[in-house]
């Protein structure tokens, strides 16, 4: 463990055919912390998580993720996804994902490290106890909510220190968000690892959160604590509303 952040982004510009939709930004994720990324559509929130996992290419900036394999707690720069899951990073995208003609026990050993200490599977279904009656159900027939945690768990169980989580809640009843929201949480103060999460419910998020971002148009318009903003309902208005 160490006070270092397990991500450490600076002056991060990105976009699209090399037309930056995101701008400067700075952000951190420590060790154990949930960090809430939020913003109204189009705000930058997805782009921001695909630079940081390499998969749109960044303009500008640096993205560094501590690199613990040697235990020197150093810090590298990412250069692809395959170093970066290498690296302890998790991607939980927006369409989770899945194979869907691979049964949810198959999907969970496709998230196994292949030199061992996997999140053992009582564990992983302390977290997440809907998914043991359906392990050996195709994934592609789960409900929403099976697959969101079927995504999650194959993210968890390769004890990512870094796991970016895009947009959980879509298409997902506020109640099995509401379930799902503490289990990050726990996964994070339990494991250590550092949660970037994109969610639309914002006052769900705050209350599980330790931190906040809030993008508008590509820039950071808030960063602090998610008491900090919870105070400030100005603030969030202004991010989703342009007021
Ligand atoms: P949402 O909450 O709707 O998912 P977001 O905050 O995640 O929004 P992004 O998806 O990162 O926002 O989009 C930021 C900007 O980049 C938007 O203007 C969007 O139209 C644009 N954009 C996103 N994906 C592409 C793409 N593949 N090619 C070109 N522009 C894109």
């Amino acid at each position: 463990m160490t006070d270092q952040p397990v991500l450490l982004v600076d002056g991060l510009t990105a976009g699209y055919d090399g037309i930056a939709v995101i701008h400067g930004i700075e952000l951190t994720v420590g060790h154990g912390e949930v960090v809430a990324l939020l913003g109204a559509n189009g705000a930058g929130k997805t782009t921001t998580l695909l630079a940081i996992s390499g998969l749109v290419p960044k303009l500008d900036g640096t993205i560094e993720v501590l690199d613990e394999a040697t235990h020197e707690h150093r810090r590298v720069t990412v250069a692809n996804v395959w170093r970066l899951a290498r690296r302890g990073v998790a991607h939980v995208p927006e369409d989770r994902g899945l194979f869907f003609d691979l049964t949810a026990a198959e999907n969970l050993r496709l998230g196994k490290p292949r030199k061992g200490g996997a999140v053992p599977m009582d564990q992983i279904l302390t977290w997440f106890p809907a998914l043991g009656p359906v392990l050996d159900r195709k994934a592609g027939l789960l409900s929403g909510g099976e697959q969101q945690m079927l995504a999650l768990a194959r993210a968890v169980i390769g004890r990512p220190r870094l796991l970016l989580v895009d947009e959980m809640s879509l298409g997902l009843a506020p109640i099995i968000v509401e379930q799902l929201l503490p289990v990050l949480r726990s996964i994070a103060t339990e494991t250590g690892a550092g949660i970037l999460v994109v969610e639309q419910h914002v006052p769900l998020v705050l209350g599980i959160a330790d931190r906040a971002y809030l993008l508008r148009q590509g820039h950071v318009t808030f960063a602090g604590t998610a008491a900090e903003l919870q105070a400030r309902p100005d603030l969030i208005e202004a991010g989703y509303l342009g007021a």
